[in-house]
């Protein structure tokens, strides 16, 4: 039994040491991708319910490994987090979506479109971010409330004081918050009513449920009324099916993405998009 158990832990060592040799390698290799831009961005276009058009889209970052082909954020986020690169990858993400979102506001006269981009709790812990946040808007010359980011309500219920002065020097820029994954962590109700958030990003996790399970149903139906008593918008996030859709509809929901209506798509692939309605 002693030398099984000294193999298990052998196996144990061994599989600890493939892993963090493996994240070594993704921030060598995430080095290196910065440096020829080889991540790049996808949009996932977000529709009002009502009618079916595309008012916003969320940008979603990708790497193109040169050996490895299309590897997603789910791979790389949290090692970009550890080691400190997600404040250039952030970067990146934040020029590019927000130079995008100039060029297809020039397409489109009178008609505003939102971006929302995501956005790490150490990239916006980073003191430079606020100031550069600034440059960026003014180099992409866009309107800053065409502009969103989307934080993780771990980060906005890190009830710190520095994190509330962030969050309201970003707002003063005129650059909307939005919380993702709504629901999933840890949410206080009190703190919700001081945040300077004015949108809530409800979970998939509840939208798959919808409809089959009486709980989800009951947990995004008071969602939507919370957001609504506290003048919040919300956006249903991972709707794959038109019940789903339809129902979220049904229970005042305003905007909603996911499969449904499309995957992320590559930039050339939404402006075909933003002139008819994505359903009805
Ligand atoms: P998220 O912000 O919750 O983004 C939604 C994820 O769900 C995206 O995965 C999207 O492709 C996927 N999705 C959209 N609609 C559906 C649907 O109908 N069904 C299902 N099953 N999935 C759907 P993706 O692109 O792989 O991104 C994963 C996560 O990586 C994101 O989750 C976000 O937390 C993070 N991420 C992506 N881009 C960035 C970025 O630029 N910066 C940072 N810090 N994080 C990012
Ligand atoms: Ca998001
Ligand atoms: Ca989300
Ligand atoms: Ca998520």
């Amino acid at each position: 039994a002693k030398g099984r158990g000294r193999a298990r832990l052998e196996q144990f060592n061994d599989e600890l040491h493939a892993r963090a040799q493996k994240r070594v390698q993704i921030e060598s290799d995430l080095r290196a991708a910065l440096r020829a831009s080889q991540l790049f961005v996808e949009y996932q276009p977000q529709v009002r319910l009502k009618d079916g058009r595309v008012v916003g889209v969320e940008a979603l970052v990708r790497w193109r490994h040169p050996r490895h082909g299309i590897i997603p954020p789910g791979d790389f986020i949290s090692v970009a987090e550890d080691c400190g690169l997600i404040i250039k990858v952030g970067r990146q993400v934040l020029q590019e979506s927000c130079r995008q979102l100039a060029e297809w506001t020039k397409l489109m006269p009178g008609r505003t479109l939102a971006m929302t981009v995501n956005v790490s709790p150490r990239q916006i812990m980073e003191p430079a971010f606020v100031g550069e946040l600034r440059q960026i808007l003014a180099d992409a010359n866009i309107d800053p409330a065409t502009l969103c980011l989307e934080l993780t309500e771990n980060v906005m219920m890190s009830a710190t004081e520095e994190v509330a002065r962030l969050l309201n020097e970003i707002r003063q820029l005129g650059v909307f918050i939005a919380i993702d994954d709504f629901g999933t962590e840890h949410s206080s109700l009190s703190r919700l009513r001081d945040m300077p958030a004015e949108v809530l990003k409800i979970d998939r996790s509840f939208i798959d449920g919808l409809s089959s399970e009486p709980g989800d149903t009951a947990i995004v139906s008071s969602i939507l009324s919370l957001a609504y008593a506290m003048g919040k918008h919300t956006i249903a996030e991972g709707v794959e099916k038109r019940e789903q859709a339809a129902m979220l509809l049904r229970m005042g929901c305003e905007v909603a993405q996911g499969y449904f209506f499309s995957r992320p798509v590559a930039a050339e692939q939404i402006v075909p998009m933003l002139s008819k309605a994505l359903w009805q």
